[in-house]
């Protein structure tokens, strides 16, 4: 085991000074000191990657991302380990599974002191931490300040000054009053400033909270893309309750799918804006520093398929796993590069610390600096979970393939779905057709995979839910996680 790590350790430092190269052939000598650049990590909630213009996307809802994407390198088909935020933030994080570090979807535990934050591994390195996140799911009451010198609850001091809050539950919208992305960009810019010249590198975590429901768009956006509409009436009962509007001019609540897509590009759009003063800051190299982005996102969103819409974490599909990943480091990074092979989000925490020259001990995931060389370097096989704790709903991907396996009867009903479907995700990305018939051997392969993945994976001893203060709980019903 230890001469395995120690030869992945070589093998990725060996890679992350290939990468180097470039810049050493102008004229520095041999590297002594690992790089320390300050680090960004900026996670968006429920933004799927094909609503992206960079992931292919009809409508213009993310020139700045898509920038971005051209500046670094983009992964093409990233998937989380848990399309839910709690899970899916908690797996990144550590770089676990969520049945090791015991964050799953229900019961709603915190993160334990326990487990080891890629904010404490970078506090040991000696960086200056501190964050900003705008969904209460991942709140210091659950866990997720560990390793974080300053830890900013985007609504804690908005709220804490008017004193009286409104009725979250029953205005729609009226959470993003603490959330919204020109908010958490204030926020985010006050900490990017306060650590420019300290002489010691930053690692900035920032989580925006826009373009989860319900969909409000700032009115300035709210005019985008009606060349793309399309009427999709559906029945009321598909429409969670804290997404259900009024279109513009209607008496009703309206039952359009088609109204309700527009309006998440059109959050997109306003978050799309907000992030560009806040990669201006960190792309100026406070104190004379490199800076290293790394965008992603907590999950995608349902909006229509297979009868699922405007929620996520209930369904293993496309829709709800796959996410945007881009990671930007100019000059050591090849810009405008895209790696096609399926990754996860675990697989972040030990890419950035390949990318450090960090030690990336008690890691489930792998790094990825392998695979912007080599494609076949990327992970054998991503697996992605969903659901009730209780008889989750399992992927695995390989390649274009993707084996989905519903182990509760009620899903099966519920999805119209089998226990087991084989799709191929890339000629057939709404995974409406099962291929399971025609390559058996596939399928033996990738469930024996799954099994593997089961038998081998550590598993938490359990524990209750957190507990939740009233304010928490108002916010949680208002972003439709407690009726
Ligand atoms: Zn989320």
């Amino acid at each position: 085991m230890r001469s395995e790590r120690r030869r992945r350790r070589g093998y990725a430092s060996a890679l992350t000074a290939a990468l180097l190269l470039p810049l050493c052939a102008a004229g520095c000598g041999p590297r002594a000191e690992p790089p320390r650049p300050h680090v960004l990590l900026v996670t968006i909630d429920t933004l799927r990657a094909d609503r992206l213009g960079s992931y292919g996307h009809f409508n213009e809802t993310s020139p700045v991302i898509d920038r971005l994407a051209a500046r670094g390198v983009r992964f093409d088909d990233a998937s989380v380990q848990w399309p839910k935020t709690w899970p899916s933030m908690a797996s990144m994080l550590t770089g676990t599974y969520p049945a090791t570090n015991g964050v799953v979807l229900a019961p709603h535990r915190a993160l334990g002191e326990e487990q080891v934050t890629l904010a404490e591994r970078l506090r040991d390195a000696g960086y200056r931490t501190a964050a900003v996140v705008a969904n209460v799911n991942l709140g210091g009451g659950f866990g997720f300040a560990q390793g974080f010198d300053r830890f900013v609850e985007s609504w804690a001091e908005p709220m804490a000054r008017e004193g009286r809050k409104p009725d979250l539950v029953n205005a729609p919208g009226a959470v993003k009053r603490y959330t919204n992305a020109t908010l958490v960009t204030e926020q985010a810019l006050e900490l990017i400033g306060a650590c420019g010249d300290a002489g010691a590198p930053c690692f900035w975590w920032v989580h925006y909270i826009d373009p989860h429901g319900p969909y409000v768009p700032p009115e300035a956006h709210a005019d985008h893309f009606a060349g793309s509409y399309a009427r999709d009436d559906v029945h009321l009962d598909v429409i969670p309750k804290y997404q259900r509007q009024r279109a513009p001019g209607g008496a009703e609540l309206t039952t359009d799918l088609g109204f309700y897509r527009l309006q998440y590009d059109r959050e997109i759009r306003y978050l799309d804006t907000e992030m560009e003063r806040l990669l201006a800051a960190a792309e100026a190299r406070p104190g004379d520093r490199d800076v290293l982005i790394l965008f992603t996102a907590d999950h995608g969103e349902s909006l229509g398929e297979r009868g699922d819409a405007l929620r996520h974490g209930f369904v293993p599909y496309q829709t709800n796993a796959r996410v945007p990943l881009v990671l930007a480091w100019p000059g050591r990074l090849p810009a405008g590069h895209v790696v096609r092979a399926p990754v996860g989000l675990i697989d972040l925490a030990p890419t950035l610390l390949a990318l450090l020259e960090l030690p990336a001990t008690g890691l489930a995931g792998r790094e990825l600096v392998s695979a912007l060389r080599d494609e076949s370097q990327a992970p054998a096989y991503v697996f992605v979970e969903s659901g009730h704790e209780k008889e989750t709903q399992l992927a695995v991907r390989r390649g274009a393939w993707k084996l989905v396996r519903m182990r509760s009867f009620a899903d099966r009903v519920r999805l119209r779905a089998p226990e087991l479907a084989l799709y191929d995700v890339r000629a057939d990305p709404n995974e409406e057709r099962d291929l399971a018939a025609q390559h058996p051997d596939v399928v033996r392969e990738l469930d024996a995979a799954l099994e593997a993945w089961l038998r081998g994976t550590p598993v938490h001893a359990g524990g209750d839910a957190a507990p939740v203060d009233e304010d928490t709980r108002d916010m949680l019903r208002a972003l439709g996680y407690v009726e």
